[in-house]
């Protein structure tokens, strides 16, 4: 977490400033936990989908960089008018027929959100087409509550699709990703399968489970999440305040 935090502009409106407050205490309880467990750096990532370019900007200007998005179109349009420096998660449910839109954004720093062979070959073709110098970084979402509403692969597809993201010569994988489901258990169930997938996924690729991150916790489950070995957080509407409608 950055230590020097710029202050709000006095020109700032009350809900700018509250979004500066309020992301300056999910980081002060992101480094008390990391400072408890002594662990390497959580990378916090501010869900700002549904909120106008204004928070974003007030974020950003309290220093964050990272920011998630679920809409292809939001994140093309957001990128465009916002500082190029931030660093985009596309985080939402991605349609063969986006990709390419999707591609596009310049300062796109991770897909999350690669549920299906399908959708990771899509991306791939996508990717090559953009002319992107260097492949783009991907993680394989994984259902971990068995509830058909969510997004993700079942737990037991999960090393599939990551051995065909592997196989795609301009995609990357990073890590896995998983929503969860609401637990109020200290080590929720969600957050520990994603663990084990993490290392089923690194054990069918040979490769060390340390080099795989974990993306889960979301504002009221982050700092369980962290307990269980989150490298990162996706926080919205802890940091932006509720969003009016729920997509
Ligand atoms: C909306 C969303 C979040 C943020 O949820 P909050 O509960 O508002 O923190 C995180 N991850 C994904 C995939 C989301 O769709």
């Amino acid at each position: 977490m950055s230590s020097s935090t710029p202050a709000a502009s006095p020109s700032a409106t009350s809900d700018e400033q509250n979004v500066a407050t309020a992301l300056h205490t999910v980081q002060a309880r992101i480094s008390a936990l990391q400072n408890a467990r002594n662990c390497k750096d959580v990378q916090l990532v501010a869900v700002s989908k549904t909120k106008p370019n204004a928070l974003v900007q007030a974020a950003y200007d309290a220093g964050q960089r990272h920011f998630g998005e679920n809409y292809v179109q939001e994140v093309v349009q957001k990128a465009g008018e916002l500082p190029n420096d931030i660093l985009w998660h596309f985080i939402g449910p991605l349609q063969s027929n986006k990709a390419k839109l999707l591609a596009s954004v310049e300062n796109l720093h991770v897909v999350e959100s690669i549920d299906r062979v399908k959708t990771a070959m899509v991306l791939d073709k996508a990717v090559a087409a953009s002319g992107r110098a260097h492949p783009l970084d991907v993680m394989v979402q994984v259902n971990t509550s068995d509830e058909e509403s969510k997004s993700g692969c079942a737990c037991g597809e999960a090393v599939e699709v990551a051995q065909a993201v592997a196989g795609c010569e301009r995609l990357r994988l990073v890590g896995l990703m998983t929503i969860g489901a609401p637990d109020d258990s200290e080590e929720p169930e969600a957050f520990r399968r994603l663990v084990t997938e993490r290392d089923a996924v690194a054990a069918a690729l040979g490769r060390d489970s340390g080099s795989l991150s974990l993306s889960m916790g979301m504002s009221n489950d982050f700092e369980a999440a962290i307990r269980m070995g989150s490298n990162s957080v996706r926080v919205g509407s802890t940091i932006f305040g509720a969003r009016n409608y729920n997509r």
